[in-house]
């Protein structure tokens, strides 16, 4: 018998079904994959175009480029799900589009089309599809960039762009609960600025504060508002809700909070659940007599908090089978991965050959 050659290995493994990777220790780590998909947006073209799949790998750039230099950049983040009959479901894509268009107009960016933005979203998953977890074991997120991409020392926006998707698996997340630690030194974000979008730039500045909690023995920091510092806002990188008897509450987003589509998509699930679900301005007092308090993002989905830590005083919140956010947890992730049915269309299904 002859040993394959190494192309023929490589084009082995890239057609098993499933990559070789241990599906139940998966975390939130980059796994690497196999594809990426960057498209261009040139001086001479003035569009995004001739979007291609690419070997994932490390990227060259101008060391003068915007986005190295004055953080020209945005983020998303989604998942693909693989369903019971091993079809792989999208959740809401479109919404991650829109929200990026947004973000790229307050970052003085051109962005790509919704169309383009879903289609690259697909490219990446049929690519990468044998890195999207077995049914019920993980998803495969998929996290969109755009960033400034052309040489430019002065401080303006870039002249050209890049929008480039990669993925890796991820498990469930589905262990563990929050302690949350209010922080009322540190703002997330303040008005006029850019916590409403998912700029590259809303990260690192919350790492010490951050990094601190942790220390301490926190998950994560509840930001309050910069204007009075007597409102709830929203974690590092979650939507926060409270429940006391039938209502629902969330802190409205309205520029200081970045609207999460979880957020959005758990508000509907629980109106059709009867709660009455409130936006509105979350004073942290209210904090203090809430029953549950959950927190909503793509890679945690729902996860109770079971407690909140506010100048050195502690309050404990209800956990458990019997909470609201089991409740919608097991609701949300029914309809991601195709258990629960779709009634509001928010699943869009992705099938075709690995390479388009
Ligand atoms: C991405 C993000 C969220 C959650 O948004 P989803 O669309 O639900 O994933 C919440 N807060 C911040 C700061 C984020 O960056």
């Amino acid at each position: 018998m002859t040993s394959l050659s190494k192309q023929e290995q490589v084009e082995c493994r890239e057609k098993a079904e499933y990559a070789n990777v241990n599906w139940d220790e998966l975390g939130f780590a980059l796994t690497k994959t196999d594809y990426m998909y960057v498209m261009k947006f040139t001086e001479e073209e003035q569009m995004f175009c001739n979007g291609t799949l690419i070997r994932f790998g490390n990227i060259q750039m101008c060391p003068s480029s915007g986005i190295l230099n004055y953080g020209q950049g945005l983020f998303e983040g989604l998942k693909a799900y693989r369903k019971e009959d091993e079809g792989i479901l999208l959740f809401r894509p479109e919404e991650n589009a829109l929200r990026m268009k947004v973000g790229a107009d307050r970052m003085c960016m051109p962005s790509p089309t919704v169309d383009q933005f879903i289609d690259a979203v697909k490219k990446t998953v049929l690519a990468n599809k044998r890195w999207v977890p077995p049914h019920g074991r993980g998803s495969l997120y998929i996290r969109p960039l755009l960033m400034g991409t052309g040489r430019n020392l002065e401080v303006k926006p870039s002249s050209e762009y890049t929008f480039l998707v990669y993925a890796s698996p991820v498990g469930n997340g589905l262990k563990g609960v929050l302690n949350l630690m209010v922080e009322d030194n540190v703002h997330r974000a303040t008005p006029g600025g850019t916590g409403g979008i998912k700029a590259v730039t809303n990260y690192s500045p919350i790492y010490k504060p951050l990094t601190e909690a942790k220390a301490k023995g926190f998950s994560d920091l509840l930001y309050l508002d910069a204007l009075t510092g007597s409102n709830i806002e929203e974690c590092s990188g979650c939507n926060i809700f409270i429940l006391k008897g039938n209502v629902i509450s969330t802190p409205t987003t309205h520029g200081t909070i970045l609207p999460g589509i979880t957020r959005k998509s758990i508000m509907e699930i629980a109106s059709g659940f009867g709660y009455q679900v409130e936006e509105r301005a979350t004073p942290i007092k209210e904090v203090f007599d809430a029953e549950e308090v959950f927190c909503t993002g793509t890679a945690m989905i729902v996860k109770s908090v079971a407690s909140i830590t506010y100048q050195g005083k502690r309050i404990e919140y209800k956990l458990g089978a019997e909470t609201l956010a089991q409740k919608l947890h097991a609701t949300l992730t029914g309809i991601q991965t195709g258990v629960n049915e779709d009634k509001l269309g928010w699943t869009m299904v992705i099938d075709g050959p690995p390479f388009l």
